[in-house]
């Protein structure tokens, strides 16, 4: 039987930038994805379709119902909590970064330290501990953004002379229309009790825009394309349809990372691991997996990296037994509940003509009103109501059966709306708490035998404050545009996410933004992971992902994850290197391999 020097536990975001790190260094890795590689089945709205051997959670699963407890969650992701846990992941190979947007901010330094505002928890390192493997992970995602707007207008301490690898990519005709009707005005904050000035920017992207040819210290950037090839021409080109797939290519997934990993990375599809094995010791030493028949094999390795979604990697770990030390695995479960609101604008919004967000309002995110109520960012969604209502066949319904339209009448209505919709998509930030969590299902198991995940989850009294501040923020944002308001959280299949906050009705959606599950800090007493993303218990056991964050901040999560997965991939190649280290043959007292457990610049472990 090989074996291999690491093992890495899904082929998403975080386990191919770990496996290409390493590969390129010339480890022999092996990477064992539970999902199918390359031959997905198309499914409806979704080019990949789950085998009931590697189930996921499907929109489907989850829907409102009119008495208590107000949704219903069935699939893969059981839930008991008071609210639904909004947000799903994909097990292909690739994973949930297939299908996801593409927004790449990274977190504000105060990010790291809710604490002292009051909620959360403390980072083991600091912002600034992060930022060379934020400008890593911008490389290899691909990133184009301002960097002065980002200093300016966001308040990122970016070193002066940094440029992003590409441009940011071209406003959006409704970024346009909100710049000029809204950028220098001021809204209430009645939950702060402030008011912010707002101001239109735009968000960084994994996905291709012109290269910046004073990157890199003059040398430029190469956009890659389809499998990750350079491709200089390769450009968003405004498809609309990066979620579930980008056509042209441009947006990042991890297939581009996978086109570029050496020779000595093996890609081993269709293959679920169900247990994680140590030694007497508690090192880790390989893993038990089983294909889609249920035929059951182990591999063994050095290092066994867990990268397999903060849901799936929370799972594994109590599969396994292993990490419990703290009883925090599966604890902390966040996510950014995102309060939307939609409307229409007196003139065209230009929809569909991009990617589904470009820009948003950023000044929500930090500052002493985060003490009293979630931060949030703002992203303006530009396809339409489609997250709010469902796909534009909504509105052709809603013209047909309830306004018995027709023919050109039918056409023109339908013209007519779509081409003013817009929303605001409220992100909050949600602090760890240790009773929203993963568990194993006490009885339901998979086809493959092993327990089904059990989801428990609420909203706390300071994400209900940070939405009904959103909910203000945006009637003043609608009054200044002059748009109508249609937002109507009514208690329909659509909204499962629904709770009544102060007197008035709030619906939420979740952005897919998973975290906390294996929460990493600086004591093996409370959290599961140390700075490195090391399991405390054992040796040679890493676990990757945003189920590492201590805090979700208010930044989609993917850059920071994937700069964490980046810094850890070091980690492990420090190891391995400390392992291949020749021991002097004449010396009677041979050093021993440097102990794992160092800790890294600016942690307080
Ligand atoms: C619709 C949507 C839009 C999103 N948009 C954004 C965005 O714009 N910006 C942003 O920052 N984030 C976004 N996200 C979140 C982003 O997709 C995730 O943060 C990211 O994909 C997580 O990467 P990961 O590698 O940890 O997990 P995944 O990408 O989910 O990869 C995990 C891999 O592990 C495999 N796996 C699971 N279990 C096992 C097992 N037992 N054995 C072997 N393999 C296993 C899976 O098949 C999968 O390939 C979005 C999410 C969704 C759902
Ligand atoms: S807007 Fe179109 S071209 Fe641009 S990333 Fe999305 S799907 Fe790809």
């Amino acid at each position: 039987m090989t074996r291999y020097d690491v093992i890495v536990v899904g082929a998403g975001v975080a386990g191919s930038l770990v496996a290409h790190h390493l590969g390129g260094r010339g480890r022999r890795v092996l990477v064992l994805e539970a999902g199918a590689a390359g031959d997905g089945e198309p499914a409806p709205g979704l080019p990949y379709r789950a085998h009931p051997a590697a189930p996921w959670p499907e929109a489907a699963d989850l829907v409102g119902t009119d008495g208590p407890p107000g949704f219903r969650a069935g699939g893969h992701l059981l839930q008991d909590g008071p609210l639904p846990y909004a947000s799903g992941y994909v097990r292909v190979n690739g994973g949930t970064g297939n299908v996801w947007t593409g927004l790449a901010p990274r977190m504000l330094p105060e990010d790291f330290d809710t604490e002292s505002f009051g909620y959360g928890r403390r980072w083991p390192f600091t912002y600034d501990d992060l930022e060379p493997h934020y400008r890593a992970a911008e490389r290899e995602l691909g990133v184009a953004a301002d960097a002065d707007e980002q200093r300016e207008r966001v308040g990122l301490p970016l070193p002066d002379d940094y440029v992003f690898p590409m441009r940011p990519l071209p406003a959006a005709r409704l970024d346009r229309l909100f710049a000029a009707r809204l950028d220098g005005r001021r809204v209430k904050d009645p939950v702060a009790l402030g008011d912010v000035e707002l101001r239109v920017v735009g968000t960084p992207h994994a996905r291709n825009g012109v290269p910046d040819p004073r990157y890199d210290g003059g040398r430029g950037y190469v956009p890659r394309g389809r499998d990750g090839r350079p491709d200089p021409g390769s450009r968003c080109v405004g498809n609309a349809t990066c979620i579930p797939h980008c056509p042209s290519y441009a947006k990042y997934t991890p297939l581009k990372t996978q086109g570029r990993w050496s020779d000595s990375v093996t890609l081993r599809d269709r293959s679920v691991v169900s247990r994680v094995l140590v030694d007497g010791r508690g090192r880790a030493t390989g893993v038990e997996y089983r294909s889609y028949d249920g035929e059951v094999s182990v591999a063994h390795a050095d290092v066994v990296v867990l990268a397999a979604h903060a849901v799936e990697n929370a799972r594994l770990l109590l599969l396994s037994g292993l990490a419990g030390r703290s009883g925090q695995v599966g604890r902390n479960l966040m996510d950014h509940p995102v309060l939307l609101t939609w409307g229409l604008l007196p003139q065209d919004t230009g929809p569909y003509r991009g990617p589904g967000s470009v820009s948003g309002f950023e000044g929500f995110r930090a500052g002493p009103g985060r003490r009293l109520r979630a931060p949030f960012r703002i992203e303006f969604g530009t396809w339409g109501w489609i997250w709010a209502k469902g796909p534009v066949d909504t509105d052709v319904n809603h013209f047909l059966t309830e306004r018995g339209l027709f023919g050109r009448e039918l056409r023109e209505a339908v013209g007519d709306r779509i081409r003013r919709q817009f929303t605001l998509q409220f992100e909050m930030e949600q602090g760890a708490d240790p009773a929203n969590r993963v568990s194993l299902h006490p009885t339901e198991r998979d086809a493959l035998g092993l327990p089904r995940p059990l989801v428990t989850y609420d909203l706390d009294e300071h994400v209900k404050e940070g939405m009904a501040a959103a909910r203000a923020v945006s009637e003043q944002i609608f009054a200044l545009l002059g748009a109508e308001d249609h937002t109507d959280y009514a208690p329909v299949a659509a909204w499962p996410g629904r709770f009544e906050h102060r007197g008035r009705t709030y619906g939420y959606r979740g952005a897919g933004h998973a975290a906390g599950t294996h929460i990493m800090g600086d004591s093996p007493a409370t959290s599961v992971v140390d700075a490195w993303q090391r399991c405390w218990d054992h040796p040679g056991l890493y676990a990757v992902g945003c189920g590492s964050m201590p805090s979700v901040a208010t930044s989609n999560p993917t850059l920071t994850m994937a700069a964490l997965a980046l810094r850890s991939a070091e980690r492990v190649e420090a190891d391995l290197a400390a392992r291949d280290r020749p021991v002097p043959l004449d010396s009677p007292s041979a050093p021993p391999i440097p102990s794992t457990a160092s800790s890294p610049p600016g942690a307080s472990a």
